[in-house]
């Protein structure tokens, strides 16, 4: 196309594939590359909740940043019907003690949010094999999942068939703008020393063969499963500062335990642990937007990269057409942390 800006984006994650759709929407030459292959980075390991309500009343770090997640919720369902990603909007449930029900129910009243009541006959429709011990539990429609790998195809193809064209290898910095979508790398840190802002956090997570297990997410005291290929993802661990994706054996045990409490199946099933690793910023919401001349971060999501991949490919996408990036870019500016650009 001539005349248009030709990007090249580092990064086939959830972030860098929304982005490049997004670059070829807005009429951009666009080149990915990568140099992992498809899925084996913390998208393709994710559990894959697209989860504002939860994730701000669960984790202190992303409480005020609701209306932000909400946003990036809110672009999903265009996301989905432009590239084919599926998303289930079956909601939600948290179980676990009277006193954390009610702790929970707290949490998402101080946001303004609201949980319904489940019965006991209710939950066995929603989460097949959940533990009798369970009475009741509480339940948001607010929060959504997808497949991950499923998810990252269906990005990729459409992207294929925007034009954008895939290359195997490390992203090499050239006259094109660069859009760096390399997750928690430091690769790139020469070209953006705002990457140094980040902090890797490693992450495990345990699929469990476990059999139908429904469709809603379940969260639990310090664990929560999902549904995932056919059984449980059962997740995760949060290992702050650990930057080195290996699986350690050792954090099955732990993860199965806290499963079987949700799901008793899970005791017994055969298991598969997988490691991915998040990078987060000192704040908690990702570095999205210029960081220099002619490139654009887009990384630092934490614990929610899926969920706010849409809204960041906006603003990578607005930031090198010259558009409004909109409302949350100043939230989102990777120079907040005192980079000049
Ligand atoms: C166990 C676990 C569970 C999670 N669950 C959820 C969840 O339920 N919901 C949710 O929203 N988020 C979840 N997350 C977080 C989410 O996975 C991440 O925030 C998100 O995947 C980050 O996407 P990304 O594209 O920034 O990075 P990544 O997916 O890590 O992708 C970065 C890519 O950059 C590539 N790369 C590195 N260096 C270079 C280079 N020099 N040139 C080119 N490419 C390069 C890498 O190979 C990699 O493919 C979870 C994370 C983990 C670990």
């Amino acid at each position: 196309m001539a005349g248009a800006p030709e990007v090249t984006v580092a990064g086939a994650g959830a972030l860098g594939l929304a982005a490049a759709v997004a670059l070829a929407d807005a009429g951009c030459a666009v080149t990915v590359c990568d140099p992992a292959p498809a899925a084996a980075n913390a998208s393709g390991v994710a559990a894959g909740m697209l989860a504002p309500a939860f994730e701000a009343a669960l984790d202190p770090q992303t409480a005020g940043c609701l209306d932000v997640l909400l946003a990036a919720r809110d672009l999903w369902p265009a996301l989905e019907a432009r590239t084919g990603v599926s998303v289930d909007r079956s909601g939600a449930v948290a179980v676990g003690s009277e006193g954390w029900l009610a702790a929970v129910r707290n949490a998402f009243g101080g946001l303004g949010l609201h949980l319904a009541d489940v019965p006991r006959a209710a939950l066995d429709d929603l989460t097949p094999g959940l533990s009798p011990v369970f009475a009741r539990g509480l339940m948001t429609r607010e929060d959504w999942r997808l497949e991950p790998l499923s998810a990252l195809a269906a990005l990729r193809r459409a992207a294929e068939a925007s034009g954008v064209v895939f290359r195997t290898g490390p992203a090499r910095p050239g006259d094109a703008w660069l859009v760096i979508a390399t997750g928690a790398s430091q690769d790139l840190a020469d070209v953006a020393s705002a990457l140094k802002h980040l902090t890797p956090i490693k992450g495990h997570i345990l699929r469990a063969a476990t059999g139908a297990a429904g469709r809603v997410a379940l969260r639990g005291e310090g664990a929560y499963a999902v549904a995932a290929d056919g059984g449980l993802a059962i997740g995760a661990t949060m290992e702050a500062g650990v930057a080195d994706p290996t699986v350690e054996p050792a954090q099955e045990t732990p993860l199965r335990k806290a499963g079987a409490k949700l799901f008793p199946a899970v005791a017994e099933a055969p298991v598969t642990l997988l490691a991915g690793v998040r990078a987060a910023t000192p704040d908690g919401l990702p570095m999205v937007g210029l960081a220099g001349e002619k490139t654009v971060l887009a990384v630092g999501a934490r614990r929610n990269g899926w969920l706010l991949a849409p809204l960041a490919a906006r603003i990578v996408a607005a930031c090198v057409t010259g558009r409004d990036p909109g409302p949350y870019a100043a939230r989102l500016d990777p120079r907040r942390f005192g980079e000049a650009a």
